[in-house]
């Protein structure tokens, strides 16, 4: 049963096996496990419970109704933050690019961290539950064709995304919401099926904190939100045996905070995978707003290459083709008036590229006065590096497809009229001013099998307090450069497998 505040007509004490906050990569998928092995689950999610009739294909109706912050936030440095908050999190909005975490990550992970294993054998189980496949050719646009091609012409490794997605309509409105239920989010997926098994989904309910008796999570103390406006209408109190924290990498580090936990790692490396946005213009319409954003990646310069002293050479990042719908466009675009006007009446022969960049020093989540999450990041110095060849080399991606132009996206409008071009005017370019979004929340609260570095230990479960459980994006110990939701998912149900076990 999902309930909203709507049909919600004062304070609620309830009693479960388990609470799950957040139903996103990581929750959504604790509470399908969980339930489905026939324990009381209770999900408490923040944002509101939407469906497939909600998303109307309207930039301005449906952003709002997926995307924390209508759409945006930025981080008091200015670094622009984009994430989910809804029943199905981060996923109803994803674009459904389900990686594997890399073999070289894997090997990183398991000697320096001691995980791996753990998570590694629930792809294939993760895989079948949300259809994941290679893209095939129909959902492949005029710009992604252009990037494999060009990819050839380079002798640049690029390869076809293994998708989620299920008969896909290729309408191209998967960031505001599949219209269609056939991108496998956990809106279709795994929360349909916690509820059959009965699940209690909680959406517009805030937790506040964890409930703490002798070491031990007892519970959660929240608030119910008006599904309108977001102000605070009844208070929720929960019990459990177990709390698990799935609210994502800002609010999970943000919970743990407000209820006590004082790990010297907690909220102390945020990562995001900044994407820097690089448009191109081309002579034929792109239609890069039709089919799907990313069906083809290119995988060139995912690894970072150095020097044998180890100083950085080139890469570290995924290169994805992608679009941004057009009032976002506009919104972030270089310019305004006449010059706005004349970048955006191109909108149909633009390309656009992000990187998926591999951030090495991260940030930081700390609380306000008021106890809200607020995360701090900057562009470190190792991380423009890769930020700039990342420039340079999609730029050239672009003039191999037959881009007549090609503009960085920063707030001077530059742009590059021919591949001769490129170095002298990446090079001139202030990396600050290009526009970065993170849209990959990590890695502030880590897992590793040492105390010292790791909040979590193994089984996901805090060092500090028996009983609570951390299963998102937050838990990865370093960055990727991939996507990271199939592999948010694995680890999910790797710590659902632990809990299973122990409630049982
Ligand atoms: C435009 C865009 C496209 C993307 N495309 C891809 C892609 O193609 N492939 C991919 O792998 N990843 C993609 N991602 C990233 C992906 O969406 C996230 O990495 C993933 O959803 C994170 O999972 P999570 O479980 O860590 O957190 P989330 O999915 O963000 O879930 C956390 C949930 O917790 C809720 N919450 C937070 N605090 C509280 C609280 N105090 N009480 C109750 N609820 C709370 C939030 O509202 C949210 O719904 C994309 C992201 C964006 C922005």
């Amino acid at each position: 049963m999902i309930h909203t505040t709507r049909s919600i007509r004062g304070p609620v004490r309830e009693k479960v096996d388990v609470i799950v906050v957040g139903s996103g990569a990581g929750g959504g998928v604790v509470a399908g496990e969980l339930a489905e092995a026939g324990h009381s689950v209770a999900v408490l999610e923040e944002g509101g419970f939407w469906k497939a009739e909600d998303f109307n294909e309207i930039e301005i109706d449906s952003f709002p109704r997926v995307a924390a912050w209508g759409g945006f936030t930025t981080t008091p440095e200015g670094v622009i933050l984009s994430y989910g908050r809804c029943v199905g999190g981060g996923t109803v909005k994803y674009w459904a690019d389900s990686f594997r975490l890399p073999a070289d990550r894997y090997a990183l992970w398991k000697d320096r961290y001691g995980i791996g294993d753990e998570f590694y054998s629930y792809y294939d189980r993760v895989e079948r539950n949300i259809h994941v496949e290679v893209a095939p050719e129909y959902l492949f646009n005029e710009q992604n064709r252009r990037y494999r091609e060009a990819c050839r012409l380079l002798h640049w490794e690029g390869a076809a995304v293994p998708q989620a997605r299920k008969n896909c309509t290729s309408s191209g409105y998967c960031t505001l919401g599949c219209p269609y239920n056939r991108k496998q989010s956990m809106l279709v997926t795994y929360i349909p099926r916690a509820s059959l098994a009965g699940a209690k989904v909680f959406a517009n309910c805030r937790v506040d904190r964890v409930l703490v008796e002798d070491g031990r999570a007892t519970g959660i103390a929240g608030t119910l939100l008006d599904a309108q406006t977001d102000v605070p209408i009844h208070p929720i109190e929960i019990r459990a045996k177990a709390v698990v924290v799935s609210a994502g990498g800002l609010g999970s580090a943000g919970l743990l905070l407000r209820s006590g936990l004082r790990h010297p790692r907690l909220g102390k490396q945020l990562f995001l995978n900044p994407n820097y946005f690089v448009v191109g213009r081309f002579d034929e319409e792109m239609n890069s707003h039709r089919n799907i954003p990313s069906p083809f990646a290119v995988h060139e310069w995912r690894q970072t290459r150095t020097d044998a002293r180890g100083r950085y050479v080139e890469g570290g990042y995924l290169i994805l083709p992608g679009f941004l719908h057009p009032g976002t466009l506009a919104a972030l675009a270089p310019g305004i008036g006449d010059a706005l006007v004349d970048f955006m009446g191109h909108y149909d022969r633009y390309g656009l590229t992000l990187s998926i960049l591999d951030d090495e020093v991260g940030g930081t989540v700390e609380l306000d006065g008021r106890g809200r999450e607020v995360p701090h990041y900057r562009i470190s110095k190792p991380d423009e590096l890769k930020a700039r060849d990342y420039l340079r080399k999609t730029a050239a991606l672009f003039f191999a497809a037959g881009a007549r132009e090609v503009w960085l996206m920063d707030l001077r409008g530059t742009h590059i009229q021919n591949a001769a071009q490129i170095d002298d005017i990446v090079n001139g370019v202030r990396i600050e001013e290009c526009l970065a979004i993170g849209p990959h929340i990590m890695g502030s609260v880590p897992m590793t099998a040492n105390p010292e570095s790791g909040v979590v230990d193994l089984e996901g479960e805090t060092r500090e307090v028996k009983g609570l459980y951390v299963a998102d994006g937050s838990v990865f110990p370093t960055s990727l450069s991939l996507d990271p939701s199939l592999t948010i998912m694995a680890t999910a149900t790797k710590v659902a497998e632990g809990l299973k076990r122990r409630l049982a």
